[in-house]
């Protein structure tokens, strides 16, 4: 009875603000004023956003018991420091996957919380970038560049970086540039990606001793490029507009390669942690707390302020552009008033 209830209420593209759109999906949306109570319910009835909400939302479950249930005891977490790099990781990845399905469940309240949700959703990307150049830098560097001055270097670049993504993201969803966002996204990436790049296609001295850590890189790195190219090209939705509007569009692609990708991401990290462990902690210092989990709360902070201007900047935008149309609609009345008075005259 819901579907049925919740599916009379989905709307054509032609029904919806502009910023709701989506390019070549013509149906399936839901009403851009829906309550709480209407978005949760529309997670368990078909709408265009019901698998964006699933596929994220499994993948934080999957995370989040593979954390706490399974590595924390195989991996003892909660006795060796040299994990913190990884716990960062899992707990940025499932961070980024809660606040995904949040922000496809609950963007549909208002226009304004459309935008602030996927402010969220672009800081969230951003601190796992962080996470995992946090992960690169101690557990998969190349012999050749280990503790170089591009090592050195590494970490703080990618700092300024993800703050810089964060910034970039937002600002590219107020210019509707697509293109920004992409390009800050992928930049992080290339950036964080690079050493293991290196250490994969080089495989000098004993880099690639363990061939299944490489395996798990190299999947990760097929799978992180069919992300990008299918969330670029909006395939398969460009060829066929308006066929794939609830299930099959690229959105729902992206969010299941990108998660396989941090899986794969996740096994080879794990791999290189155990079987690299002698070597990285006689090159390199045991991680703290403070050198991994504080830096990233620190940035996931700064991050906030960031949110905070662009939603205050959204928030005013959005009353002066609602006093405008009312003046607008006042100044028709009391024309047309007018004109009503000099016909009586
Ligand atoms: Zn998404």
């Amino acid at each position: 009875m819901c579907s049925e209830m919740c599916a009379a209420k989905l709307q054509r593209a032609d029904q919806i603000s502009e910023s709701f759109r989506e390019p070549f999906i013509f149906s399936g949306y839901r009403s851009c004023h829906s309550s709480v109570s209407s978005c949760i319910l529309s997670a368990f009835s078909w709408n265009n956003e019901t698998f964006n909400f699933w596929t994220h939302f499994i993948t934080f479950l999957y995370f989040s018991w593979i954390f706490t249930q399974y590595l924390w005891h195989e991996l003892r977490f909660d006795v060796d420091p040299f994990t913190y790099p990884l716990q960062v990781f899992i707990a940025s990845i499932c961070l980024c996957m809660l606040v995904s399905s949040t922000a496809h469940l609950f963007n549909c309240i208002s226009e304004r919380i459309h935008h602030i949700c996927f402010f969220f959703d672009y800081s969230a990307i951003s601190i796992y970038g962080l996470a995992t150049c946090l992960m690169y830098n101690v557990y998969i560097f190349p012999q050749s560049l280990m503790n170089s001055a591009y090592h050195e270097l590494y970490f703080p670049i990618s700092v300024v970086i993800s703050l810089l993504c964060t910034f970039l993201a937002c600002a590219a969803r107020l210019v509707k540039w697509k293109m920004l966002r992409i390009s800050a996204f992928s930049t992080q990436y290339l950036f964080c990606s690079f050493p293991l790049l290196y250490r994969c296609v080089f495989c000098e001295d004993h880099d690639c001793d363990h061939p299944g850590a490489i395996q798990f890189h190299v999947y990760q790195f097929i799978l992180c490029t069919v992300t990008v190219l299918v969330y670029g090209s909006r395939f398969p939705e460009v060829v066929a507009p308006g066929k794939f509007d609830i299930v099959g569009h690229s959105h729902q692609f992206f969010h299941i390669f990108s998660s396989l990708a941090n899986y794969c991401q996740l096994r080879g990290n794990i791999l290189d942690m155990q079987h690299r462990r002698d070597y990285l902690l006689s090159e390199l210092p045991m991680p703290t707390l403070f050198n991994t989990a504080g830096v990233v709360v620190g940035v996931l902070m700064l991050n906030l302020i960031i949110i905070g201007i662009f939603s205050s900047f959204i928030w005013e935008n959005m009353d002066s552009r609602k006093a405008k149309q009312k003046t607008g609609i006042l100044t028709i009345l009391w024309q047309s008033g007018n004109n009503n008075i000099l016909k009586e005259e």
